[in-house]
């Protein structure tokens, strides 16, 4: 460096800096432009079929620019492509998998969050940030009837979940589970019902215990846990020298909706001193709406529970929330406190939630949802999940409806169907698989179509269309034209 000490540095040249008056600019240009999506989401397809090689045409050259650009022009260019190539979970329209409608004040909590940037690892570094996912956390349990000691945001339900399989993990599995690792000791075994969603699989491996220790329990007819077949399974891994240590009540399957028996399941658990977790990711938020909140009895028994404020609560991706009974649960499981996390001053008072889960330095998730449950109240989540609920009924009416249409379950706000041509052969396995076939042709076109978005599942075996709303946009007008969609759909597709 041959220039003086010192030199340009008394007033730095930053690209990345913007004036006020910049950032009003293009701030005001981007809000105007996000204003106007959403008010033509309905006119507009639910998703266009675009193969990746067009998209990545879009983009720039490969390569981190040498020289950078303009901020105005970047986030036009950059709204333009992520508003007109995207699936629009927020169009009224869509109804697959589980992915809300994002409520537009989780927008803007998000700018807000992102511009202030909090890192809300550490008390010190985000006081009031804390405070807010302190009190949403406290909100959330006590809109559910939870008795949670301990809790905190996470990025969605699997990582809720995974929270609540390693406060299991760490309170069943010894003494020297934390130094020594889970290969020490008879091995663990987790129970689940064979419709639980796939984090558990993640889970068991993730987290040590290999695949095998996961007991896939039959369900019944409406695809609930077979509480005798899980006592059964329980009784003999003890013979066999095996240590049952969780199991897994679902508040709502993510393929039908369905709600285990959770009061039966917390009794199983407390005769077996097994750890009781609840996945209500998708749908333990119902449990407001009165006329729904008797299935979900038992879930206040839980030890851990898991819910998705990204889907039932209406938040932008990411939001999940973890909730453990016992307050030392998640401490006992995470906390490790070196000496450079050493915040002075430190008191019970002031939570530090990397001492709680998996994270590190941790975004300001809670504004958003924060702020959703203050906009629109407990009453007003009464009344979006309940109409939502009472939508996915009108559908599979509506579904029922129709001769070449058969419905097949309607859970929660989940109705799942599948198309019966009048002419198809119906009844033995060849002409079963047949139908499966047709109904996973006819899916993709309606994908591609643009008109609805559908998803699937597999209910008795057969492949079946699935709805779900999870959509505040979504009128019974919208539900009522599935069934048309659909056959429309299905008479394009050749049948050769
Ligand atoms: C969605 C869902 C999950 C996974 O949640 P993510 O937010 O996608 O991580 C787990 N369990 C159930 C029942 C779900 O519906």
């Amino acid at each position: 460096m041959s220039e003086p000490r010192g030199d340009g540095l008394e007033r730095r040249d930053v690209p990345l800096e913007m004036s006020p008056e910049e950032f009003r600019r293009v701030g005001h240009r981007l809000v105007d432009a996000i204003a106007e999506f959403l008010a033509g989401l309905r006119a507009g397809p639910v998703t266009r079929d675009e193969a990746p090689s067009a998209l990545r045409a879009l983009l720039p050259a490969d390569g981190v620019p040498e020289a950078g650009a303009d901020a105005a022009a970047l986030l036009d260019e950059a709204w333009r492509l992520v508003s007109g190539h995207s699936l629009y979970n927020g169009h009224p329209r869509f109804f697959g998998y589980i992915t809300s409608s994002a409520a537009p004040i989780g927008a803007l909590a998000d700018l807000a969050a992102a511009a202030v940037n909090p890192n809300v690892g550490g008390w010190q570094l985000s006081p009031m940030a804390s405070e807010i996912e302190r009190q949403t956390v406290r909100w959330i349990a006590g809109m559910l009837g939870f008795p949670a000691g301990d809790g905190l945001l996470a990025s969605g339900g699997n990582m809720a979940n995974f929270v609540g399989f390693l406060a299991a993990r760490r309170a069943k599995g010894g003494s020297e589970l934390r130094a020594r690792g889970v290969g020490t000791g008879q091995p663990l075994a987790c129970y689940v019902a064979r419709e639980t969603h796939t984090w558990i699989q993640k889970a068991a491996d993730l987290f040590g215990l290999g695949t095998d220790a996961i007991r896939w329990i039959d369900v019944d007819r409406d695809l609930r846990i077979d509480v005798g077949a899980l006592c059964r399974r329980i009784e003999a891994d003890r013979r066999d020298g095996v240590r049952p240590f969780l199991v897994v009540g679902n508040a709502g399957t993510v393929s039908t909706g369905a709600v285990d028996p959770l009061s039966k399941l917390a009794d199983v658990a407390r005769e077996h001193d097994l750890w009781f977790h609840v996945d209500g990711a998708y749908g333990a938020f119902a449990r407001v709406v009165p006329e729904l909140a008797s299935a979900f009895d038992g879930l206040e028994r839980a030890d851990s529970l898991a819910v998705d404020p990204h889907k039932w609560l209406y938040a932008p991706v990411e939001a999940g929330c973890a909730l453990v009974r016992d307050p030392a649960a998640l401490r006992d499981a995470f906390a490790y406190t070196p000496e450079y996390y050493r915040f002075t001053g430190e008191d019970e008072e002031r939570v530090n939630f990397y001492e709680r889960g998996m994270q590190n330095s941790r975004g300001f998730r809670a504004l958003k949802v924060w702020l959703g449950l203050r906009q629109a109240g407990l009453a007003g989540y009464r009344r979006m999940i309940g109409d939502d609920v009472r939508l996915a009924r009108e559908l599979y009416r509506a579904v029922e409806a129709e001769p070449e249409l058969e419905a097949v379950t309607c859970g929660l706000s989940i109705a799942t169907f599948r198309w019966v041509p009048a002419r198809a052969a119906h009844g033995d396995e060849a002409a079963e698989r047949r139908l499966d076939e047709l109904n996973e042709r006819l899916l993709a076109r309606i994908k591609a179509g643009g008109h609805a978005f559908l998803s699937n599942a597999v209910v008795g075996g057969r492949f079946v269309l699935r709805a779900c709303v999870c959509n505040f946009r979504t009128t019974l007008e919208d539900v009522r034209a599935v069934p048309g969609i659909v056959l429309r759909t299905a008479r394009e597709l050749d049948l050769g």
